[in-house]
């Protein structure tokens, strides 16, 4: 469901890719992989005689080479009798071989999991690489159509600037506004095995929290006769393992993006507000009692991962549990504590089950009907659920569903103790698709790690302050550009002193210095171009 990001330190929301691209200014140098014509009009499927279309894909390393090895192409060749010749990239891989294909002219008919961020789009737009869609899914694709139809934000926010469509999205809906799945991103664990060992009750308060992370650094909770146990960990500045759960006692908060709208609708940066700062300075009061892991500002996912596995933490940030401490009952979501002020927030993830450039057809496609009908299987509802999560008949390896024949429904398998994320890898195909919260009990049954999820999110949401997250705004080139070249000095400044203040406690002191640092590097011009956006697609 949700990979771990990476420490992502310069590229933020705009997703600018740096790499200029060079060689590929107009149409006439797209050379082209596309297929030949092949004069097919009023299409169904499946085709009477067997064609082809060329697509460039990535996938798991985990997953087949041969992206037609999976069930769910075999399956959606038989139905359609269209084949695949894919181009597949492994994911680490992917964003500089795609970029590297197109400046050479070497562009399939289309790019599924294109991973194409907003500035590609309207640059590979500009560049005539890729084609306007609307009227495709207007006249071919009526599943895609009939999402958008039911559901107009979709829509909205599938457009461009300038009023085009230029990929088809991603959509996967679990629970709803406050209370959906990417609500809250960085959820905290909190070792309930080794509180009921000493006797002490969940904590309320920031300082009842001290005191616990006090208990567990004092007392050798695994029993190993040595002093290994780590009071607190998280990934400093790295998403779902950052400790920003804990800012929200303070005040507004804290996300990954640092961007937060109050409920007048003003787009607020969290890291020039005072509660801010007191968090940090919490931070530090817990980081100089020696309650912090020494390598929270520095290490990797596999680093946090090994250490979690062994169970040393009494505290950590992460999506989900299961992916770090194992899905066990000695782990519990920390709630929301009380501040010093007696402050009790939960800030919201600007996260949102909707991703832009998943798809995209290119000028070099000569069969454009057969495609855009061939990608709207994709966005029938039973085939999308198959496409986000996996599939079920495959006699070579475990299923992610049973179908359930007499209801035409999916019903998720107990997964045997094998991480969901592993076995979608292997047997999804992600790319463009749809999945509604309607479709849930009537089409597919929901996972259990989202529909566990989703409980534990019951007891976050009534704590939630703010009404709206800051949105998935399609931002135009200048804007994504003037934000690009501010955020990667601005970003990078705030979350360096982010670290270096839970260490090194000058945060009171050098605080000033520090707002005036953020005017240098324009924060005002950055609210103006967010507060533009967010006003556009509220209204
Ligand atoms: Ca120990």
């Amino acid at each position: 469901m949700k990979k771990p990001k990476k420490l992502m330190a310069l590229i933020l929301a705009t997703g600018l890719v740096v790499v200029p691209l060079t060689g590929c200014s107009s149409s006439k140098d797209v050379i082209g992989l596309g297929s030949p014509s092949y004069n097919l009009e009023n299409i169904a499927f499946p085709l009477k005689e067997e064609v082809s279309l060329n697509i460039m894909t990535q996938s798991s390393p985990l997953a087949p080479e041969d992206p037609n090895e999976k069930l769910i192409y075999k399956r959606l060749q038989e139905e359609t009798n269209v084949k695949i010749n894919w181009t597949n990239y492994t994911w680490d891989e992917f964003g500089e071989k795609r970029n590297l294909d197109i400046a050479a002219g070497d562009v399939p008919d289309a790019i599924l999991q294109a991973g194409m961020s907003d500035y590609d789009l309207l640059k590979y737009a500009d560049q005539g690489v890729i084609i306007p869609l609307e009227d495709l899914i207007d006249k071919y694709m009526p599943n895609l159509k009939k999402v958008f139809d039911e559901n107009p934000e979709y829509r909205k926010l599938s457009t461009a600037p300038d009023g085009h469509i230029y990929s088809f999205p991603w959509i996967e809906e679990l629970g709803k506004d406050k209370g959906s799945i990417q609500s809250v991103d960085c959820m905290g664990w909190i070792n309930k095995a080794w509180l009921d060992e000493l006797g002490l009750e969940m904590p309320e308060t920031t300082e009842d929290l001290k005191a616990v992370l006090k208990a567990f650094k004092e007392n050798d909770l695994n029993k190993n006769g040595k002093n290994d146990e780590i009071p607190l960990s998280f990934i400093i500045n790295d998403g779902g393992q950052d400790p920003a759960f804990l800012f929200a006692s303070f005040g507004l908060g804290d996300n990954w993006d640092h961007t937060v709208v109050d409920n007048n609708g003003k787009v607020i940066l969290t890291a020039q507000q005072e509660g801010y700062k007191d968090a940090i300075n919490y931070l530090h009061s817990l980081y100089k009692e020696g309650l912090i892991d020494k390598e929270a500002f520095e290490q990797d996912w596999n680093t946090y991962l090994a250490k979690g596995k062994d169970q040393r933490y009494g505290l950590y940030f992460t999506w989900d549990k299961a992916n770090i401490s194992g899905a066990g009952d000695d782990y519990v979501l920390l709630p929301p504590l009380k501040g010093p002020d007696g402050t009790q927030n939960v800030t919201r993830t600007n996260g949102m089950g909707f991703e832009r450039g998943r798809m995209v057809i290119t000028t070099a496609n000569k069969n454009l009907e057969l495609t855009a009908k061939w990608i709207d299987k994709l966005y029938e509802p039973i085939q999308s659920v198959q496409n986000n999560w996996g599939t079920y008949g495959d006699e070579t390896q475990q299923n992610v569903f049973e179908y359930d024949k007499a209801n035409n429904m999916l019903k998720h398998l107990p997964l045997e103790g094998t991480s969901p994320q592993e076995i979608r890898q292997k047997t999804e195909v992600a790319g463009p698709l749809a999945i509604l919260n309607d479709y849930y009990g009537t089409v597919t049954t929901m996972p259990d790690d989202a529909a566990w999820r989703l409980e534990l999110m019951n007891t976050l949401v009534p704590y939630m302050k703010a009404d709206n997250i800051y949105p998935k705004v399609f931002f135009s080139k200048e804007e994504l550009e003037e934000l690009t070249t501010i955020e990667t000095d601005l970003f990078a400044y705030i979350n360096r002193m982010r670290a270096e203040w839970i260490v090194n406690g000058k945060a009171d002191k050098e605080w000033d210095k520090y707002l005036s640092e953020l005017k240098r590097l324009k924060v005002d011009r950055w609210l103006e171009i967010k507060q533009d956006g967010y006003d556009r697609v509220s209204k």
